[in-house]
């Protein structure tokens, strides 16, 4: 659960969030009315009727919920680690390892190991093997 990972997945999850609030929004708003127009005596089919809506619409937020933490969890799975080369502009010593936050292309870094007086430079931020096609969000 660290840097890209959460990124990527924020992302839905934003997104599903507001869905489900939306639809639970609703399906309160018509349990209210069915309440309300059981209390003040309207046909019991009006009742029902708005009964049934409400807990539809919870039934689809449940839904949504389910359907998104599953999402989630297979992005976790095929998400690859991010890699950062770090490269010394005057041996042209490239080095990769793991991404770490605050890293970014450009980013000046401690002397180079071999000439010893000129800074290392993040030059490239990437996924280790190409990504494959992209999941459209919902
Ligand atoms: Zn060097």
């Amino acid at each position: 659960m660290l840097n890209s990972k959460e990124v990527s997945t924020n992302k839905i999850s934003t997104f599903v969030l507001s869905l489900i609030y939306l639809v639970l929004a609703l399906s309160a708003v018509a349990i209210f009315v069915a309440l309300g127009a059981y209390y003040q005596g309207e046909p019991i089919e009006t009742t029902l009727s708005m009964l049934a809506i409400g807990f539809l619409t919870l039934a689809l937020a449940g839904y949504i919920l389910f359907q998104s933490r599953r999402r989630i969890a297979n992005l976790k799975i095929e998400t690859l680690p991010i890699l950062t080369t770090i490269e010394c502009r005057k041996c042209n010593i490239k080095t990769t390892r793991e991404f770490q936050r605050g890293d970014y292309v450009f980013k000046e870094l401690e002397p180079c190991p071999k000439c010893q007086n000129e800074k290392q430079l993040i030059t490239a931020i990437y996924r280790e093997v190409k990504e494959k096609e992209k999941n459209p969000v919902i």
